[in-house]
């Protein structure tokens, strides 16, 4: 195939979605799972894909993997107990480990190929997956989160799309049962696919009501992930007791991240993350905007 012609698309419905140009396909092979493929792209550096769904680039990963963990992680600030289901690049991993009162942290994914992929090809990525603190477990996480003792201080939840062997990871049971392994001051955070994208909307509907239904804090908050359908990505939280923006010192937090070296996460941008729409307010039809400051 001429070089130039070397292309790569996500669809996000029908014929629309998001054109990269490739110079190599660096892997392809299926797992037991998903498909599983690397490319070198043209101008997003490596990118890893799965049943033909960008997981991340090169190029904007720090957004989405600063975004999954740095909100709750200044809201707690004395995290010592991660859970990450999902995630098995060790992206969330590389983040959640920056803060040090962290001690241990189990990152469960049922697919052992994409750790593997990720060691391979993005060492910058999977760099935590030999952190000593961490536990790698390839495990269906719906079966992990039944079998786990308690108590962890934050479970994050970085799955593919609500498809196949994924869609356990947005059922009620399974943030019920994340819910009986958090500590009491605790925090879960899902991604919960984009607002803008009409097949994906749903979910964001959906797992704001479960979270709202199962905690007594729950909110939903916004990045913008270029390579993402539709650019803009929603994550939610959602806690026992701590409120993501009432309960937030933007201060300490700052002093914290400190050398931490994020292009992304800042206090402003946590106060702004949970800023929505108009149209994702109504998405999520959150009656008192509780959910918010
Ligand atoms: N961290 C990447 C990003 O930037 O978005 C993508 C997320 S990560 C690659 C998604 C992971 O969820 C995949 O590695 C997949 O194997 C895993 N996964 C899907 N269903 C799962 C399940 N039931 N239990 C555990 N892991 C699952």
């Amino acid at each position: 195939v001429v070089r130039s012609q070397l292309q790569f698309t996500e669809y996000w419905q029908g014929r629309t979605g998001l054109s990269i140009g490739l110079r190599e396909v660096l892997y392809s092979e299926t797992s037991a799972f998903q498909r599983v493929e690397v490319f070198e792209t043209d101008i997003l550096g490596r990118a890893l894909a799965l049943d033909g769904a960008v997981m991340f680039t090169e190029f904007d990963e720090f957004v989405y993997h600063e975004m999954i963990a740095h909100p709750a992680l200044s809201l707690l600030h004395d995290a010592r107990r991660v859970l990450i289901i999902g995630g098995g690049d060790g992206g969330a991993a590389r983040e959640a480990l920056r803060h040090p009162d962290i001690e241990t942290l189990d990152l469960v994914d049922i697919d052992e190929m994409v750790a593997e992929v990720a060691r391979r090809f993005f060492p910058n990525v999977s760099s935590s997956l030999s952190d000593p603190r961490l536990a790698l477990h390839i495990q269906d996480g719906r079966a992990f989160v039944e079998e786990a003792k308690g108590d962890y201080d934050l479970i994050v939840v970085d799955s593919t799309d609500p498809f196949g062997v994924a869609e356990a990871l947005f059922s009620r049971g399974f943030y019920e049962s994340c819910r009986r392994l958090l500590a009491p001051k605790g925090i879960l955070v899902a991604q919960s696919e984009s607002p803008f994208d009409p097949s994906q909307r749903d979910v964001v509907e959906k797992v704001s009501r479960s979270f709202r239904e199962i905690f007594p804090i729950a909110a939903t908050y916004l990045a913008f992930i270029p390579t993402y359908a539709t650019g803009m990505w929603s994550f939610t939280l959602a806690s026992k007791r701590l409120h993501p923006l009432r309960d937030y010192d933007g201060e300490g937090a700052g002093k914290r991240l400190k050398g931490f070296g994020l292009k992304y996460y800042n206090p402003e941008i946590h106060r702004a993350a949970f800023a929505l729409p108009t149209f994702v307010r109504h998405l999520i039809s959150d009656p008192g905007d509780e959910g918010y400051a």
